[in-house]
């Protein structure tokens, strides 16, 4: 949780495709919220930062310098989806902004509102995956096999580090997988310091160490290090045996494989999954396909001193504009942000205020079908319409 003023100045990037409908509908459902919890006393001021398509247009530059600027003035934002034209060389804005503010920790936390689902106990699913963000196989190191490149590699490989023959054969491709302990530590950091803030017990650090000793072992042994500092010796227990009270969490190691099982057999096992960059991808869709999707997930970018909330879907071209996205993902995330400000009353108001539209079976045309297929009966409503159903049902 940070500080901000009552009347925070808050920039938003509007986002490409859908972007212009999701948008207005999550400022609107975060503003009746506001409203609603603080009357006047508190409130967003919004400022539309340019990025993507409209920066374009508008700056002839899809990231413009002023962007990155007025982000930086800032401690929280938000934004729709962005698109990364293809095949036109343009490298991708969202890693242009990770890189900018050194987001780490992507924060992905997954619980069921009522809304259907493909799983017959949803109730149980209520997690939250801390995705490394910054290191691992990301990082884009590659040696395609047939190439020099690859051959160097291959030949240092077995002359000078005793790699097996058997393993990297004439025609090999080497993806490489780089992990750091400082980058590691931060993260596991902020998954800490989250779980005891929100009264999270059973915290896991996944990974398979007993394969990757170098990287997802380490990174396991490198979160029972940070377990062991000052800050959280007597609040992170790490005895299998332990049961953490009031104020503590407990720290498992879980093998990757395994938890991805746990997920679908026991879903409420787990409150917080520490994962690396490639598991948390995993994981996190995983977690996000037992309650509906990702569609109905939200997901804060986190750094040390700056937080960016998106959706966790795409530019959805195919729907732009028809009015009929969910904006499910980017009003939670909004939810998040409130959250992340400190203003908890306001973001559990959305979250009750979502519940009783699936109670009440209204939504997009995406869950109004989804529904169905279940044999029950609801009515769609447009984007907008929606965020307006939500906002109605806020008390
Ligand atoms: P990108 O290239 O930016 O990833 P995408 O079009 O692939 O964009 P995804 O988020 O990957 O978008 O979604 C895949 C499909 O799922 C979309 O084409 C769309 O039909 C559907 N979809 C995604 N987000 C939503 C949403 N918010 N509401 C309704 N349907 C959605
Ligand atoms: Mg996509």
């Amino acid at each position: 949780t940070i500080e901000v003023p009552d009347k925070p100045i808050i920039p938003y990037i509007e986002g490409d495709g859908i972007g212009a409908e999701i948008t207005p509908a999550m400022i609107h459902v975060v503003n009746a919220a506001v409203e609603k919890t603080y009357g006047g006393s508190k409130r967003i001021i919004w400022v539309e930062v340019l990025a993507g398509d409209k920066a374009e247009e508008k700056a002839g530059d899809r990231l413009p310098q002023e962007t990155l600027e007025f982000l930086k003035e800032a401690v929280v934002g938000i934004k729709g989806p962005l698109g990364t034209p293809v095949g036109k060389g343009v490298r991708s804005i969202n890693s242009a902004l990770r890189r900018a503010f050194d987001f780490y920790s992507a924060v992905r936390p997954v619980y069921w509102m009522g809304q259907p689902t493909p799983i017959p106990d949803p109730q149980r699913v209520d997690v939250v995956v801390f995705r490394e963000n910054t290191d691992d196989v990301y990082a884009g190191v590659e040696f395609f096999s047939g190439t020099d490149e690859a051959k160097k590699v291959r030949e240092f490989l077995i002359k000078e580090m005793g790699a097996k023959e058997e393993g990297f054969p004439e025609d090999v491709g080497i993806t490489v997988k780089p992990m750091s302990e400082f980058k590691t530590k931060r993260h596991v950091r902020k998954a800490l310091r989250y779980a005891l803030e929100n009264g999270r017990k059973n915290v896991a650090v996944i990974g398979k160490g007993n394969i990757m000793k170098a990287t997802e072992g380490a990174f396991i042994n490198w979160a029972f290090e940070v377990a062991q500092e000052p800050e959280f010796a007597d609040k992170v227990l790490t005895d299998p045996e332990a049961q953490p009270n009031e104020g503590q969490v407990k720290l498992s190691k879980v093998i990757t494989d395994q938890m991805l099982m746990q997920l679908v057999l026991k879903p409420d096992a787990w409150d917080v999954v520490i994962a690396q960059n490639l598991n948390g991808d995993y994981v996190s869709d995983l977690a996000a396909a037992l309650i509906g999707g990702p569609g109905f997930v939200p997901s804060g970018n986190i750094g040390d001193g700056y937080a960016l909330f998106e959706s966790t879907h795409g530019t959805a071209w195919d729907i732009a504009g028809k009015g009929i996205a969910n904006p499910l993902s980017l009003t939670l995330s909004g939810a998040m942000m409130l959250e992340y400000i400190g203003w908890r009353e306001a973001a559990q108001k959305i979250y009750e205020a979502v519940k009783k539209t699936f109670e009440d079976k209204v939504g997009t045309p995406d869950i109004a079908a989804g529904f169905k297929k279940l044999g029950i009966e609801a009515k769609a409503v447009s984007t907008y319409e929606y965020a307006q159903e939500i906002a109605k049902r806020i008390q």
